[in-house]
């Protein structure tokens, strides 16, 4: 039966009060074709995303212990998007059995709900699938790259690991006919809410957050072994228009898997240091005796790290859906950390140090 497009479609966002989550949440809540509810933990940085907006309905639930609530959320959704996941490359080195719990087992309840129920589902992989060798295979195609990985002891890849096994067992699904999916792969979105900052933050999140840190905190930017790995920025609204252009096309996405990304906005973490410290100290007038320092991955890191060189998507299908990112590497970062900036203290920063 033909769907009634005059009803929004109820999309369960299940991990949902995360950095993509509470962004996606918003940007469904102003289309009146959707209506986004929020199954996750905790719902922190979903009320500072819509803190000047009605809030987002949310539903208080742990994917691996509360299967009832997820159930009856995935019964409901026209569409689940499943973003339970960890995320910082920092916990993928102190708590790899953590990642599996989370990521692995957290994400096979949600694709068995979406099996059992018939429910759509869109999928957060990830551009850490693809591996390391990127200087050599950029740009990476979803149908066509191999996905190239370190050696067991280089456990940074148990991450990489968990979302290429369950890339897989939905594509085994699709393949039995008991699953409509779409599989979407970031490429280093950035933007409001990416990670929390100052001392209480994860002793080491992303990289934007980490470099901002270092500028709050008037102490060096590190870069991992001296900086020379490439990374395609990409912003956070880019990001979520990407998936709203998804669900809009069932047809056309069914049973793909999707790049999302802003190949143009290339930098290497070197650049982007000086980037970043440029743009702080254009907002705030401070920042300028921040240093940029070299730092080994294993001093970083700890043992078991290992980067990949190069990582740009080819975006040429999600670009057929109608879709291409507008905001430039500048753009981005200038927006992303006047937010940060402007919400220092509610994201755990205490203040910037010197005058706005
Ligand atoms: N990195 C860095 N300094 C930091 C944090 C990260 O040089 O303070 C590097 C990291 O080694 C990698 C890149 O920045 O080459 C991006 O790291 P991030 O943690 O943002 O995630 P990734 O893109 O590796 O998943």
């Amino acid at each position: 039966m033909a769907r009634d497009v005059s009803v929004p479609q109820r999309v369960a966002l299940v991990g949902g009060s995360g950095f993509v989550g509470s962004n996606l949440a918003l940007a469904l809540a102003q289309s009146s074709d959707f209506d986004p509810f929020v199954l996750d933990t905790t719902d922190e940085k979903l009320a500072l995303r819509f803190a000047s907006e009605a809030p987002c309905a949310f539903r208080r639930c742990d994917v691996l212990q509360d299967t009832d609530v997820l159930e009856e959320a995935v019964q409901e959704a026209d569409i689940v998007v499943n973003l339970v996941s960890h995320v910082l490359p920092k916990t993928f080195l102190d708590n790899p059995l953590g990642v599996i719990d989370v990521t692995l087992h957290g994400s096979m309840n949600v694709i068995n709900a979406a099996v059992r129920n018939k429910t759509r589902l869109i999928h957060f992989s990830t551009s850490e699938v693809y591996g390391k060798t990127g200087g050599s295979e950029a740009p990476f195609s979803e149908d066509h790259s191999d996905c190239t990985l370190g050696p067991i002891d280089n456990h940074r890849w148990i991450y990489s690991t968990s979302k290429q096994l369950l890339d897989r067992i939905i594509h085994a699904h699709g393949l039995a006919g008991d699953l409509d999916y779409a599989i979407v792969r970031p490429f280093n979105f950035v933007g409001p809410l990416m990670d929390w900052l100052g001392d209480d933050a994860d002793d080491v999140p992303r990289v934007f957050a980490s470099f901002l840190n270092a500028l709050l905190q008037e102490r060096p930017m590190q870069l991992v072994d001296g900086g020379k790995s490439r990374r395609c920025f990409t912003y956070i609204e880019d990001a979520t228009s990407a998936l709203v252009h998804i669900m809009r096309e069932p047809e056309r996405a069914r049973n793909q898997i999707f790049n999302i990304g802003n190949p143009a906005n290339e930098t290497t973490i070197a650049e982007l240091a000086e980037l970043m410290r440029g743009i702080y100290r254009q907002e705030t007038g401070a920042g300028a005796q921040v240093t940029i320092e070299p730092v080994a991955s294993e001093e970083f890191y700890g043992a078991g790290y290992e980067d990949c060189d190069r990582r740009m998507p080819d975006i040429g299908k999600i670009q057929s859906l109608g879709w291409t990112p507008q905001t430039g590497l500048q753009e981005t970062f200038e927006r992303s950390i006047r937010y940060c900036i402007d919400n220092a203290a509610a994201l755990g920063a205490a203040s910037v140090k010197a005058p706005v």
